[in-house]
Protein backbone atom coordinates (compact mmCIF):
# COMPACT_ATOMS: atom_id res chain seq x y z
CA UNK A 1 0.00 0.00 0.00
CA UNK A 2 2.75 2.52 0.79
CA UNK A 3 4.48 1.26 -2.10
CA UNK A 4 1.49 2.52 -3.89
CA UNK A 5 0.87 5.53 -2.49
CA UNK A 6 4.96 6.37 -2.40
CA UNK A 7 4.23 5.98 -6.52
CA UNK A 8 1.21 8.32 -6.67
CA UNK A 9 3.27 11.12 -4.44
CA UNK A 10 6.51 10.75 -6.61
CA UNK A 11 7.18 14.04 -7.99
CA UNK A 12 9.63 12.47 -10.65
CA UNK A 13 6.16 11.41 -12.29
CA UNK A 14 4.55 13.85 -13.92
CA UNK A 15 1.63 14.70 -12.16
CA UNK A 16 -1.18 13.76 -14.98
CA UNK A 17 0.54 10.29 -15.77
CA UNK A 18 -0.05 9.52 -11.38
CA UNK A 19 -3.38 11.10 -12.10
CA UNK A 20 -4.12 8.60 -15.03
CA UNK A 21 -2.79 6.04 -12.69
CA UNK A 22 -4.76 6.34 -9.44
CA UNK A 23 -8.36 6.95 -11.28
CA UNK A 24 -7.67 3.52 -13.06
CA UNK A 25 -6.61 2.03 -10.23
CA UNK A 26 -10.19 3.17 -8.74
CA UNK A 27 -11.85 2.48 -11.62
CA UNK A 28 -10.63 -0.95 -12.04
CA UNK A 29 -11.27 -1.09 -8.31
CA UNK A 30 -15.60 -0.56 -9.09
CA UNK A 31 -15.04 -2.73 -12.50
CA UNK A 32 -13.89 -5.51 -9.65
CA UNK A 33 -16.51 -4.32 -6.76
CA UNK A 34 -19.83 -4.39 -9.99
CA UNK A 35 -18.54 -7.59 -11.22
CA UNK A 36 -18.75 -9.64 -8.28
CA UNK A 37 -22.33 -7.78 -7.19
CA UNK A 38 -23.36 -9.12 -10.59
CA UNK A 39 -22.47 -12.41 -9.84
CA UNK A 40 -23.35 -12.51 -6.12
CA UNK A 41 -27.34 -11.24 -7.77
CA UNK A 42 -27.19 -13.64 -10.53
CA UNK A 43 -27.60 -11.29 -12.82
CA UNK A 44 -27.87 -12.32 -16.57
CA UNK A 45 -25.07 -13.85 -18.60
CA UNK A 46 -24.49 -11.21 -21.26
CA UNK A 47 -24.01 -8.41 -18.36
CA UNK A 48 -21.45 -10.36 -16.43
CA UNK A 49 -19.72 -11.70 -19.62
CA UNK A 50 -19.33 -7.44 -20.40
CA UNK A 51 -18.72 -6.75 -16.81
CA UNK A 52 -15.85 -9.66 -16.60
CA UNK A 53 -14.29 -8.55 -20.09
CA UNK A 54 -14.45 -5.24 -19.09
CA UNK A 55 -12.71 -5.83 -16.00
CA UNK A 56 -9.96 -7.66 -17.62
CA UNK A 57 -9.13 -5.47 -20.65
CA UNK A 58 -9.31 -2.41 -18.30
CA UNK A 59 -6.89 -4.60 -15.61
CA UNK A 60 -4.11 -5.03 -18.66
CA UNK A 61 -4.87 -1.63 -20.07
CA UNK A 62 -3.84 -0.27 -15.96
CA UNK A 63 -0.64 -2.95 -15.92
CA UNK A 64 0.79 -1.41 -19.32
CA UNK A 65 0.27 2.41 -18.57
CA UNK A 66 1.88 1.58 -15.21
CA UNK A 67 4.70 -0.42 -16.47
CA UNK A 68 5.17 1.19 -19.76
CA UNK A 69 4.37 5.05 -19.28
CA UNK A 70 2.52 5.87 -22.62
CA UNK A 71 0.22 7.56 -20.50
CA UNK A 72 -1.58 8.68 -23.89
CA UNK A 73 -1.55 5.21 -25.37
CA UNK A 74 -3.35 4.09 -22.35
CA UNK A 75 -5.78 6.83 -22.23
CA UNK A 76 -6.87 6.38 -25.39
CA UNK A 77 -7.77 2.33 -25.03
CA UNK A 78 -9.46 3.08 -21.78
CA UNK A 79 -11.13 5.54 -23.56
CA UNK A 80 -12.22 3.42 -26.35
CA UNK A 81 -13.44 0.88 -23.99
CA UNK A 82 -15.42 3.18 -22.36
CA UNK A 83 -17.16 4.14 -25.71
CA UNK A 84 -17.20 0.15 -26.26
CA UNK A 85 -18.70 -0.99 -23.09
CA UNK A 86 -20.46 2.11 -21.45
CA UNK A 87 -23.74 1.61 -24.41
CA UNK A 88 -23.93 -2.08 -23.25
CA UNK A 89 -23.62 -1.67 -19.37
CA UNK A 90 -26.51 1.33 -19.71
CA UNK A 91 -29.31 -1.08 -21.47
CA UNK A 92 -28.11 -4.20 -19.70
CA UNK A 93 -27.99 -2.62 -16.12
CA UNK A 94 -31.52 -0.81 -16.62
CA UNK A 95 -30.36 2.92 -17.94
CA UNK A 96 -31.34 5.51 -15.54
CA UNK A 97 -33.02 2.93 -13.62
CA UNK A 98 -29.21 1.25 -12.80
CA UNK A 99 -25.58 2.71 -11.91
CA UNK A 100 -24.94 3.05 -15.22
CA UNK A 101 -25.92 7.71 -14.98
CA UNK A 102 -23.36 7.52 -12.03
CA UNK A 103 -21.11 6.08 -14.11
CA UNK A 104 -20.97 7.68 -16.28
CA UNK A 105 -20.41 10.67 -13.88
CA UNK A 106 -17.25 9.15 -13.10
CA UNK A 107 -16.40 8.91 -16.34
CA UNK A 108 -16.82 12.30 -17.81
CA UNK A 109 -14.84 13.33 -14.44
CA UNK A 110 -11.93 10.57 -15.68
CA UNK A 111 -11.80 12.12 -19.11
CA UNK A 112 -11.53 15.10 -18.03
CA UNK A 113 -8.46 15.39 -15.85
CA UNK A 114 -6.16 12.83 -17.90
CA UNK A 115 -6.72 14.51 -21.56
CA UNK A 116 -5.47 18.30 -22.96
CA UNK A 117 -6.38 20.18 -24.93
CA UNK A 118 -8.25 19.35 -27.67
CA UNK A 119 -8.07 15.81 -27.17
CA UNK A 120 -9.93 16.67 -24.38
CA UNK A 121 -12.87 18.64 -26.43
CA UNK A 122 -12.99 15.41 -28.57
CA UNK A 123 -12.69 13.28 -25.95
CA UNK A 124 -15.75 14.71 -24.08
CA UNK A 125 -17.96 15.13 -27.03
CA UNK A 126 -17.49 11.23 -27.48
CA UNK A 127 -18.39 10.51 -23.99
CA UNK A 128 -21.54 13.12 -23.66
CA UNK A 129 -22.92 12.09 -27.67
CA UNK A 130 -22.40 8.61 -26.32
CA UNK A 131 -24.61 9.24 -23.42
CA UNK A 132 -27.12 11.34 -24.84
CA UNK A 133 -27.77 8.84 -27.86
CA UNK A 134 -28.53 5.87 -25.09
CA UNK A 135 -30.74 8.15 -23.00
CA UNK A 136 -32.53 8.94 -26.49
CA UNK A 137 -32.85 5.30 -27.54
CA UNK A 138 -34.06 4.39 -23.89
CA UNK A 139 -36.59 7.30 -23.95
CA UNK A 140 -37.85 6.37 -27.14
CA UNK A 141 -37.66 2.61 -26.82
CA UNK A 142 -37.56 1.40 -23.49
CA UNK A 143 -38.10 -2.06 -24.49
CA UNK A 144 -34.47 -2.14 -25.66
CA UNK A 145 -33.55 -1.67 -21.60
CA UNK A 146 -33.08 -5.01 -19.41
CA UNK A 147 -34.64 -4.26 -16.08
CA UNK A 148 -33.98 -5.38 -13.25
CA UNK A 149 -35.76 -5.63 -10.04
CA UNK A 150 -36.93 -2.56 -8.13
CA UNK A 151 -34.84 -3.24 -5.05
CA UNK A 152 -31.65 -4.50 -7.21
CA UNK A 153 -32.16 -1.42 -8.96
CA UNK A 154 -32.25 0.43 -5.81
CA UNK A 155 -29.05 -1.90 -4.56
CA UNK A 156 -27.26 -0.66 -7.31
CA UNK A 157 -27.96 2.92 -7.70
CA UNK A 158 -26.66 3.13 -4.33
CA UNK A 159 -23.57 1.15 -5.09
CA UNK A 160 -22.34 3.66 -7.71
CA UNK A 161 -23.61 6.85 -5.93
CA UNK A 162 -21.19 5.09 -3.10
CA UNK A 163 -18.42 4.20 -5.02
CA UNK A 164 -18.36 7.47 -7.37
CA UNK A 165 -18.52 9.33 -3.93
CA UNK A 166 -15.45 7.79 -2.59
CA UNK A 167 -13.46 8.09 -6.04
CA UNK A 168 -14.23 12.11 -5.61
CA UNK A 169 -12.63 11.90 -2.04
CA UNK A 170 -10.10 10.52 -2.99
CA UNK A 171 -9.19 12.20 -5.88
CA UNK A 172 -9.41 15.39 -3.63
CA UNK A 173 -7.33 13.61 -0.68
CA UNK A 174 -5.06 13.05 -3.48
CA UNK A 175 -4.94 16.71 -5.33
CA UNK A 176 -4.54 18.32 -1.45
CA UNK A 177 -1.73 15.59 -0.89
CA UNK A 178 0.45 16.53 -4.52
CA UNK A 179 -0.27 19.52 -3.60
CA UNK A 180 1.45 20.18 -0.02
CA UNK A 181 4.16 18.07 -1.17
CA UNK A 182 4.99 20.50 -4.74
CA UNK A 183 5.11 23.15 -2.01
CA UNK A 184 7.37 21.24 -0.02
CA UNK A 185 9.45 21.16 -2.88
CA UNK A 186 8.91 24.74 -4.30
CA UNK A 187 9.66 26.37 -0.69
CA UNK A 188 12.53 23.61 -0.35
CA UNK A 189 13.64 24.79 -3.99
CA UNK A 190 13.19 28.55 -3.04
CA UNK A 191 15.71 28.26 0.10
CA UNK A 192 18.38 26.33 -1.86
CA UNK A 193 18.01 29.38 -4.41
CA UNK A 194 18.56 31.83 -1.81
CA UNK A 195 21.53 30.00 -0.18
CA UNK A 196 23.00 30.13 -3.43
CA UNK A 197 22.58 33.86 -3.96
CA UNK A 198 24.04 34.55 -0.79
CA UNK A 199 27.14 32.56 -1.55
CA UNK A 200 27.39 34.01 -4.84
CA UNK A 201 27.11 37.25 -3.11
CA UNK A 202 29.58 36.49 -0.88
CA UNK A 203 32.06 34.79 -3.30
CA UNK A 204 31.94 38.23 -5.89
CA UNK A 205 32.79 40.15 -2.64
CA UNK A 206 35.43 38.32 -0.90
CA UNK A 207 36.96 37.71 -4.55
CA UNK A 208 36.25 41.65 -4.92
CA UNK A 209 38.55 42.34 -1.76
CA UNK A 210 40.77 39.95 -2.90
CA UNK A 211 42.01 41.43 -5.94
CA UNK A 212 41.59 44.42 -4.74
CA UNK A 213 44.25 43.99 -2.26
CA UNK A 214 47.22 42.90 -3.92
CA UNK A 215 46.22 45.83 -6.94
CA UNK A 216 46.29 48.41 -4.07
CA UNK A 217 50.27 47.43 -3.73
CA UNK A 218 50.78 47.05 -7.39
CA UNK A 219 49.20 50.38 -8.52
CA UNK A 220 50.64 52.06 -5.15
CA UNK A 221 54.63 51.07 -5.47
CA UNK A 222 54.22 51.40 -9.36
CA UNK A 223 52.80 55.31 -8.61
CA UNK A 224 56.37 55.66 -6.05
CA UNK A 225 58.16 55.28 -9.64
CA UNK A 226 56.14 57.21 -10.94
CA UNK A 227 56.71 60.22 -8.96
CA UNK A 228 60.83 59.62 -9.32
CA UNK A 229 62.04 62.14 -10.90
CA UNK A 230 65.37 60.21 -12.06
CA UNK A 231 63.87 57.31 -13.88
CA UNK A 232 64.60 56.52 -17.57
CA UNK A 233 62.26 57.39 -20.16
CA UNK A 234 61.37 53.14 -20.59
CA UNK A 235 60.94 52.73 -16.92
CA UNK A 236 58.46 55.44 -16.39
CA UNK A 237 56.44 54.49 -20.07
CA UNK A 238 56.50 50.60 -18.20
CA UNK A 239 54.92 52.38 -15.16
CA UNK A 240 52.67 54.26 -17.09
CA UNK A 241 51.45 51.24 -18.63
CA UNK A 242 51.25 49.50 -15.42
CA UNK A 243 49.03 51.81 -14.21
CA UNK A 244 46.73 51.70 -16.96
CA UNK A 245 46.50 48.08 -16.72
CA UNK A 246 45.81 48.09 -13.21
CA UNK A 247 42.89 51.14 -13.84
CA UNK A 248 41.20 48.69 -16.47
CA UNK A 249 41.92 45.50 -13.89
CA UNK A 250 40.06 47.64 -11.32
CA UNK A 251 36.97 48.74 -13.79
CA UNK A 252 36.47 45.49 -14.49
CA UNK A 253 36.55 44.12 -10.89
CA UNK A 254 34.01 46.41 -10.19
CA UNK A 255 31.25 46.18 -13.27
CA UNK A 256 31.63 42.53 -12.51
CA UNK A 257 30.97 43.26 -8.96
CA UNK A 258 27.68 45.43 -9.82
CA UNK A 259 26.64 42.89 -12.44
CA UNK A 260 26.59 40.50 -9.62
CA UNK A 261 24.76 42.82 -7.22
CA UNK A 262 22.19 43.38 -9.84
CA UNK A 263 21.60 40.19 -11.04
CA UNK A 264 20.86 38.69 -7.35
CA UNK A 265 18.98 41.84 -6.51
CA UNK A 266 21.08 43.25 -3.56
CA UNK A 267 22.10 46.63 -5.39
CA UNK A 268 20.72 49.15 -3.00
CA UNK A 269 19.94 52.70 -4.08
CA UNK A 270 20.71 55.03 -1.55
CA UNK A 271 19.54 58.65 -1.54
CA UNK A 272 20.15 61.52 0.32
CA UNK A 273 20.65 65.36 -0.29
CA UNK A 274 23.21 66.47 -2.99
CA UNK A 275 24.45 69.67 -4.91
CA UNK A 276 23.00 69.04 -8.36
CA UNK A 277 26.79 70.51 -9.93
CA UNK A 278 28.37 68.18 -7.72
CA UNK A 279 27.58 64.95 -9.86
CA UNK A 280 29.56 66.92 -12.52
CA UNK A 281 32.83 67.27 -10.95
CA UNK A 282 35.04 64.39 -10.95
CA UNK A 283 33.58 62.99 -14.52
CA UNK A 284 34.31 66.02 -15.69
CA UNK A 285 37.91 66.23 -14.33
CA UNK A 286 38.72 62.60 -15.11
CA UNK A 287 37.22 63.04 -18.83
CA UNK A 288 38.64 66.00 -20.01
CA UNK A 289 41.68 64.53 -19.34
CA UNK A 290 40.96 61.55 -21.16
CA UNK A 291 39.52 63.34 -24.37
CA UNK A 292 42.83 65.85 -23.97
CA UNK A 293 45.37 62.91 -24.61
CA UNK A 294 42.98 61.78 -27.53
CA UNK A 295 43.03 65.52 -29.00
CA UNK A 296 39.35 65.41 -28.44
CA UNK A 297 37.37 68.66 -27.99
CA UNK A 298 34.88 68.33 -24.43
CA UNK A 299 32.44 70.75 -24.15
CA UNK A 300 30.25 70.81 -21.14
CA UNK A 301 26.75 73.09 -20.89
CA UNK A 302 24.43 73.06 -17.86
CA UNK A 303 21.43 74.90 -17.91
CA UNK A 304 21.58 77.83 -15.34
CA UNK A 305 18.00 77.10 -14.30
CA UNK A 306 18.83 73.97 -13.07
CA UNK A 307 17.92 73.48 -9.34
CA UNK A 308 20.76 73.49 -6.73
CA UNK A 309 19.76 71.01 -4.70
CA UNK A 310 18.34 67.77 -5.05
CA UNK A 311 17.39 64.32 -3.42
CA UNK A 312 18.42 60.47 -4.72
CA UNK A 313 21.51 58.39 -5.54
CA UNK A 314 24.47 60.65 -6.61
CA UNK A 315 26.88 58.06 -6.34
CA UNK A 316 24.90 55.93 -8.66
CA UNK A 317 24.33 59.04 -11.07
CA UNK A 318 28.23 59.26 -11.37
CA UNK A 319 28.28 55.86 -12.30
CA UNK A 320 25.90 56.16 -15.05
CA UNK A 321 27.31 59.39 -16.97
CA UNK A 322 30.62 58.56 -16.18
CA UNK A 323 29.69 55.40 -18.36
CA UNK A 324 27.97 57.16 -21.11
CA UNK A 325 30.71 60.12 -20.91
CA UNK A 326 33.52 57.57 -21.24
CA UNK A 327 32.09 55.55 -24.00
CA UNK A 328 31.96 58.00 -26.07
CA UNK A 329 34.89 59.38 -25.97
CA UNK A 330 36.34 55.73 -26.34
CA UNK A 331 33.87 55.49 -29.23
CA UNK A 332 35.04 58.83 -30.78
CA UNK A 333 38.46 59.21 -32.84
CA UNK A 334 38.19 62.82 -33.60
CA UNK A 335 35.64 65.60 -33.23
CA UNK A 336 33.91 66.56 -30.23
CA UNK A 337 32.14 65.18 -27.21
CA UNK A 338 29.37 67.08 -25.56
CA UNK A 339 27.66 66.70 -22.30
CA UNK A 340 24.45 68.95 -21.61
CA UNK A 341 22.60 68.97 -18.21
CA UNK A 342 19.48 70.26 -17.83
CA UNK A 343 16.25 69.69 -15.70
CA UNK A 344 12.44 68.98 -17.15
CA UNK A 345 9.20 69.44 -14.59
CA UNK A 346 6.64 67.02 -15.85
CA UNK A 347 3.21 68.59 -15.94
CA UNK A 348 2.35 67.01 -12.65
CA UNK A 349 5.00 69.36 -10.99
CA UNK A 350 7.62 65.88 -10.84
CA UNK A 351 11.42 66.02 -11.71
CA UNK A 352 13.65 64.71 -13.93
CA UNK A 353 17.25 65.39 -14.50
CA UNK A 354 18.51 65.18 -17.91
CA UNK A 355 21.64 64.31 -19.36
CA UNK A 356 22.57 64.45 -23.37
CA UNK A 357 26.02 62.97 -24.43
CA UNK A 358 26.54 63.64 -27.72
CA UNK A 359 29.29 62.64 -29.91
CA UNK A 360 31.13 62.67 -33.59
CA UNK A 361 32.14 58.80 -33.28
CA UNK A 362 32.02 55.44 -34.86
CA UNK A 363 28.49 55.50 -34.41
CA UNK A 364 26.01 52.40 -33.72
CA UNK A 365 23.45 51.14 -36.97
CA UNK A 366 20.24 50.87 -36.18
CA UNK A 367 19.83 47.24 -36.51
CA UNK A 368 22.76 47.48 -33.59
CA UNK A 369 20.79 49.79 -31.08
CA UNK A 370 18.59 47.15 -29.70
CA UNK A 371 21.35 44.69 -28.71
CA UNK A 372 23.28 47.99 -27.01
CA UNK A 373 21.91 47.16 -23.23
CA UNK A 374 22.71 43.74 -23.05
CA UNK A 375 25.11 42.25 -21.07
CA UNK A 376 28.58 41.12 -22.20
CA UNK A 377 27.36 41.92 -25.69
CA UNK A 378 29.65 44.71 -27.86
CA UNK A 379 27.68 46.02 -31.18
CA UNK A 380 29.48 46.26 -34.65
CA UNK A 381 32.60 43.85 -33.12
CA UNK A 382 34.72 44.49 -36.20
CA UNK A 383 35.22 47.82 -35.12
CA UNK A 384 35.75 48.11 -31.31
CA UNK A 385 37.65 45.05 -31.08
CA UNK A 386 40.67 47.00 -30.44
CA UNK A 387 39.03 49.41 -27.92
CA UNK A 388 39.03 47.59 -24.40
CA UNK A 389 35.57 47.16 -22.93
CA UNK A 390 33.91 43.99 -21.20
CA UNK A 391 30.22 44.81 -22.81
CA UNK A 392 28.98 45.18 -19.30
CA UNK A 393 29.00 49.03 -19.04
CA UNK A 394 25.69 50.13 -20.54
CA UNK A 395 23.59 47.01 -19.36
CA UNK A 396 24.46 48.14 -16.03
CA UNK A 397 23.63 51.70 -16.59
CA UNK A 398 20.08 50.58 -18.14
CA UNK A 399 19.50 48.45 -14.78
CA UNK A 400 20.69 51.36 -12.57
CA UNK A 401 17.82 53.72 -14.11
CA UNK A 402 15.44 51.09 -13.80
CA UNK A 403 16.06 50.86 -10.33
CA UNK A 404 15.47 54.36 -10.41
CA UNK A 405 12.55 54.86 -12.74
CA UNK A 406 14.77 56.62 -15.09
CA UNK A 407 15.21 56.06 -18.97
CA UNK A 408 17.97 56.17 -21.65
CA UNK A 409 17.42 56.29 -25.54
CA UNK A 410 19.70 56.51 -27.83
CA UNK A 411 19.89 58.39 -31.30
CA UNK A 412 22.50 57.28 -33.82
CA UNK A 413 23.78 57.62 -37.30
CA UNK A 414 26.16 54.98 -38.20
CA UNK A 415 29.83 56.89 -38.58
CA UNK A 416 28.85 60.12 -37.54
CA UNK A 417 28.09 59.89 -34.07
CA UNK A 418 25.51 59.35 -31.52
CA UNK A 419 23.40 60.74 -28.59
CA UNK A 420 22.29 59.22 -25.39
CA UNK A 421 19.36 60.55 -23.38
CA UNK A 422 19.91 60.30 -20.05
CA UNK A 423 16.14 61.14 -17.58
CA UNK A 424 16.47 60.36 -13.66
CA UNK A 425 13.37 61.49 -11.50
CA UNK A 426 14.59 63.37 -8.59
CA UNK A 427 13.47 65.08 -5.61
CA UNK A 428 13.98 69.20 -5.62
CA UNK A 429 15.02 70.12 -2.37
CA UNK A 430 16.21 73.77 -3.51
CA UNK A 431 14.31 74.95 -6.49
CA UNK A 432 16.95 78.21 -6.70
CA UNK A 433 18.99 77.28 -9.99
CA UNK A 434 22.56 76.67 -10.47
CA UNK A 435 23.14 79.94 -12.28
CA UNK A 436 25.75 80.02 -14.47
CA UNK A 437 28.18 77.00 -13.73
CA UNK A 438 31.98 77.28 -14.48
CA UNK A 439 32.65 74.07 -15.61
CA UNK A 440 36.21 74.71 -16.39
CA UNK A 441 36.90 75.22 -12.33
CA UNK A 442 36.36 71.95 -11.93
CA UNK A 443 38.85 70.67 -14.48
CA UNK A 444 41.08 72.58 -13.07
CA UNK A 445 40.18 71.09 -9.42
CA UNK A 446 40.68 67.34 -10.89
CA UNK A 447 43.37 67.44 -13.27
CA UNK A 448 46.20 66.31 -11.13
CA UNK A 449 48.93 67.19 -13.40
CA UNK A 450 48.20 70.74 -13.47
CA UNK A 451 47.66 71.19 -9.84
CA UNK A 452 50.00 71.29 -6.75
CA UNK A 453 48.84 68.46 -4.52
CA UNK A 454 47.35 69.89 -1.19
CA UNK A 455 49.80 70.69 1.99
CA UNK A 456 49.41 67.90 4.09
CA UNK A 457 50.70 69.52 7.50
CA UNK A 458 52.43 68.09 10.14
CA UNK A 459 50.09 65.29 12.07
CA UNK A 460 51.04 62.04 13.63
CA UNK A 461 48.94 59.27 11.47
CA UNK A 462 48.16 55.78 12.77
CA UNK A 463 47.65 52.88 9.39
CA UNK A 464 45.40 49.67 10.66
CA UNK A 465 45.84 46.59 8.01
CA UNK A 466 46.53 43.11 8.45
CA UNK A 467 48.19 42.95 5.12
CA UNK A 468 51.96 44.21 5.35
CA UNK A 469 52.07 45.35 1.90
CA UNK A 470 49.30 48.41 2.79
CA UNK A 471 50.58 49.74 5.04
CA UNK A 472 54.17 49.52 3.41
CA UNK A 473 52.13 51.33 0.30
CA UNK A 474 50.84 54.31 2.91
CA UNK A 475 54.45 54.22 4.09
CA UNK A 476 55.38 55.28 0.45
CA UNK A 477 52.80 57.50 -0.13
CA UNK A 478 53.14 59.45 2.82
CA UNK A 479 56.98 59.15 2.67
CA UNK A 480 57.66 62.84 1.00
CA UNK A 481 55.26 64.42 3.38
CA UNK A 482 54.90 66.26 6.89
CA UNK A 483 53.00 62.81 8.07
CA UNK A 484 54.53 61.08 11.19
CA UNK A 485 52.94 57.47 10.32
CA UNK A 486 52.70 54.62 12.84
CA UNK A 487 51.27 51.34 11.76
CA UNK A 488 49.17 48.53 13.56
CA UNK A 489 49.13 44.98 12.08
CA UNK A 490 45.70 44.56 13.62
CA UNK A 491 42.95 46.30 15.55
CA UNK A 492 44.43 44.97 18.76
CA UNK A 493 48.08 46.55 18.02
CA UNK A 494 45.97 49.79 17.38
CA UNK A 495 43.75 49.36 20.49
CA UNK A 496 47.49 49.53 22.63
CA UNK A 497 48.87 52.22 20.47
CA UNK A 498 46.12 54.44 20.52
CA UNK A 499 46.31 53.79 24.89
CA UNK A 500 49.67 55.14 24.80
CA UNK A 501 49.80 58.07 22.21
CA UNK A 502 47.82 60.77 20.36
CA UNK A 503 47.13 60.56 16.88
CA UNK A 504 45.46 63.39 14.76
CA UNK A 505 43.90 60.67 11.86
CA UNK A 506 43.68 56.60 11.81
CA UNK A 507 43.76 55.22 8.38
CA UNK A 508 41.34 52.09 9.35
CA UNK A 509 41.22 49.27 7.51
CA UNK A 510 37.62 47.07 7.90
CA UNK A 511 38.23 43.60 6.93
CA UNK A 512 40.77 42.13 9.19
CA UNK A 513 40.86 38.82 11.10
CA UNK A 514 39.67 38.66 14.87
CA UNK A 515 38.44 42.69 15.54
CA UNK A 516 37.61 44.11 12.35
CA UNK A 517 37.77 47.67 11.49
CA UNK A 518 34.11 48.80 12.47
CA UNK A 519 34.67 46.91 16.06
CA UNK A 520 38.03 48.70 16.26
CA UNK A 521 36.36 52.17 15.89
CA UNK A 522 33.98 51.59 18.48
CA UNK A 523 36.60 50.25 21.40
CA UNK A 524 38.51 53.53 19.90
CA UNK A 525 36.12 56.02 20.90
CA UNK A 526 35.21 54.27 23.76
CA UNK A 527 38.72 53.75 25.20
CA UNK A 528 38.75 54.33 28.66
CA UNK A 529 41.55 56.89 29.17
CA UNK A 530 42.09 56.33 25.08
CA UNK A 531 44.23 59.00 23.97
CA UNK A 532 42.27 58.73 20.60
CA UNK A 533 38.74 59.19 21.36
CA UNK A 534 37.98 62.21 19.12
CA UNK A 535 40.63 61.14 16.59
CA UNK A 536 39.38 61.24 12.42
CA UNK A 537 39.29 58.13 11.72
CA UNK A 538 38.75 57.47 7.81
CA UNK A 539 37.95 54.12 6.46
CA UNK A 540 40.58 52.74 3.54
CA UNK A 541 38.94 49.77 2.42
CA UNK A 542 39.13 47.16 -0.44
CA UNK A 543 35.24 47.00 0.35
CA UNK A 544 33.28 48.74 -2.86
CA UNK A 545 29.88 50.16 -3.02
CA UNK A 546 27.40 52.96 -2.33
CA UNK A 547 25.82 50.78 0.86
CA UNK A 548 28.98 50.46 2.28
CA UNK A 549 30.25 54.22 2.13
CA UNK A 550 26.52 55.15 3.89
CA UNK A 551 27.07 51.62 6.76
CA UNK A 552 31.16 53.44 7.48
CA UNK A 553 29.44 57.09 7.45
CA UNK A 554 26.71 55.65 10.06
CA UNK A 555 28.76 53.61 12.07
CA UNK A 556 31.03 56.75 12.58
CA UNK A 557 33.81 57.19 10.19
CA UNK A 558 35.00 60.67 9.38
CA UNK A 559 35.67 59.73 5.76
CA UNK A 560 36.07 56.83 3.62
CA UNK A 561 38.65 56.05 1.07
CA UNK A 562 38.74 53.02 -1.59
CA UNK A 563 42.04 51.20 -2.53
CA UNK A 564 43.68 51.21 -4.19
CA UNK A 565 44.57 54.87 -3.08
CA UNK A 566 46.14 56.92 -5.25
CA UNK A 567 48.46 59.34 -2.99
CA UNK A 568 46.91 62.50 -4.46
CA UNK A 569 43.60 61.36 -2.72
CA UNK A 570 45.11 60.37 0.24
CA UNK A 571 46.93 63.63 0.79
CA UNK A 572 43.81 65.11 -0.45
CA UNK A 573 42.11 63.56 2.50
CA UNK A 574 44.44 63.93 5.29
CA UNK A 575 44.68 68.12 4.26
CA UNK A 576 40.88 68.06 5.02
CA UNK A 577 40.72 66.55 8.09
CA UNK A 578 43.48 68.15 8.71
CA UNK A 579 41.21 71.60 8.23
CA UNK A 580 38.19 70.71 9.55
P1 LIG B 1 32.02 48.25 -23.63
O1 LIG B 1 32.75 47.83 -22.40
O2 LIG B 1 32.21 47.34 -24.78
O3 LIG B 1 32.22 49.70 -23.96
P2 LIG B 1 29.26 48.97 -23.09
O4 LIG B 1 28.17 48.16 -22.51
O5 LIG B 1 29.62 50.24 -22.41
O6 LIG B 1 30.48 48.01 -23.23
O7 LIG B 1 28.85 49.30 -24.58
C1 LIG B 1 28.32 48.27 -25.40
C2 LIG B 1 28.66 48.54 -26.85
O8 LIG B 1 27.93 49.67 -27.30
C3 LIG B 1 30.11 48.87 -27.11
O9 LIG B 1 30.89 47.70 -27.26
C4 LIG B 1 30.02 49.68 -28.40
O10 LIG B 1 29.97 48.79 -29.51
C5 LIG B 1 28.68 50.37 -28.29
N1 LIG B 1 28.76 51.79 -27.88
C6 LIG B 1 28.55 52.28 -26.64
N2 LIG B 1 28.65 53.62 -26.62
C7 LIG B 1 28.97 54.00 -27.87
C8 LIG B 1 29.22 55.27 -28.52
N3 LIG B 1 29.18 56.43 -27.84
N4 LIG B 1 29.50 55.26 -29.84
C9 LIG B 1 29.53 54.10 -30.52
N5 LIG B 1 29.31 52.88 -29.99
C10 LIG B 1 29.03 52.82 -28.68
Amino acid sequence: MKRILDRFLNPEVPLRLRLFQLLSAIALAEFVIVSVYQVVQGSNLLHIGIMLFGTLFFAATVAFTFRSGHMRAGATVSGLLYFAIYPLTFFSSGGMYGGAPVVFAFALVYVFLITEKWERVMALAICITTSGICYLLAWRHPEMLTRHSVSAEHVESFLSIMLVTLLLCTLFRFVTRVYREENKIVQRQKKEIEDLSQVQKRFFSSMSHEIRTPVNAIIGLNEMTLREKSISDEVRENAQNIEVAGKTLLQTINEVMDMSRLETGTMQIVEDDYRSTAVLSDIVGMVWLRAQEKGLEFSVRVDPQLPSVLHGDEVRIRQILLNVITNAVKYTKEGSVTLAVSGKTEDNGAFSLVFDVSDTGIGIREESIPYLFSAFQRVDEQNVHKIEGTGLGLSIVRQLLDLMNGSVTVASEYGKGSCFHIEIPQTVVNAAPVGEVDVTRSRAVTAPAEQPPSAVPDMRVLAVDDTPMNLMVVKKLLRDTGVTLETAASGAEALQKTALAHFDVILMDHQMPEMDGIECLHRIREQEDGKCRDSKIVCLTANVGAEMQTVYRQEGFDGYLMKPVKGRVLEDELARLAGA
